[in-house]
């Protein structure tokens, strides 16, 4: 069982999980602790949280777009975003945690208002695929359950629910195998068959775990649990 073929509301309620357990790593952390590094290559938890409170005004135009038919995309393009997220990250600590939560409430009233015939609607995502409005639901659930663990205080890929887990491993290896990456690798999950990323190439690296450290380590978030994730894994995003 996918994320997608959950109920809209089971959906919307993980994603709200996921922004209440993110919520509660941030509050952990001090102002000071702010200015420390995440899992993410050259960006600091004030760049992370001005790009999780960018990324929820982004979804929010494209429930604006779902509701009007008025075309609003995400970016105007990747300089902007990526200008928006080093601007955000000069904020001061009170400003940054502001526009986090205030970013995340105006995306849940969006969830909460948009009529039902609208969540079928057609927006386009930042990569440029085209998706039903619904899609926001997992665009969301992703970003807030990964980067909580990318906060580095302490966010686990063992408390996300199964669910999350196993649609994120969908997600990784769809993508891996759409840009021809990774052939020769298998993901072999505790008590599960192999899922090998190339079934026409030969098995040359297996990584094996639980379900928790396989899907860390595909999503290039380290070797916690698994052995085998001394390699590198093919980029995903
Ligand atoms: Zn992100």
């Amino acid at each position: 069982m996918g994320f997608n073929d959950l109920e809209l509301s089971e959906r919307l309620l993980i994603a709200r999980r996921g922004t209440a357990y993110l919520s509660q790593r941030l509050a952990e952390l001090t102002d000071e602790e702010l200015d420390g590094p995440t899992l993410l290559d050259g960006w600091t938890r004030r760049h992370l949280v001005a790009h999780l409170g960018y990324n929820a005004a982004a979804l929010c135009r494209l429930m604006d777009w779902a509701a009007t038919g008025v075309e609003t995309p995400m970016y105007e393009s990747t300089e902007q975003r990526a200008q928006e997220i080093a601007e955000g990250a000069t904020l001061n600590p009170a400003a940054l945690r502001n526009l986090f939560a205030h970013t995340v409430a105006r995306l849940d009233e969006k969830w909460r208002n948009l009529p039902e015939s609208a969540w079928q609607a057609q927006v386009r995502t930042a990569q440029g695929r085209t998706v039903p409005a619904e899609e926001t639901a997992w665009m969301r659930t992703r970003e807030v359950w990964i980067h909580a663990v990318d906060l580095g205080n302490g966010g686990r890929f063992g408390d996300f629910p199964a669910v999350v887990l196993d649609s994120l491993l969908d997600d990784i290896v769809g993508m891996w195998r759409k840009k021809d990456l990774g052939a020769g690798l298998a993901l072999e999950v505790d008590g599960r068959e192999p899922l090998r990323v190339s079934e026409d190439a030969t098995v040359e690296h297996t990584v094996r775990g639980t379900l928790a450290g396989v899907v860390r380590w595909a999503a290039g978030r380290g070797a916690v649990g698994v052995t085998g994730g001394e390699v590198t894994p093919p980029r995903w995003l």
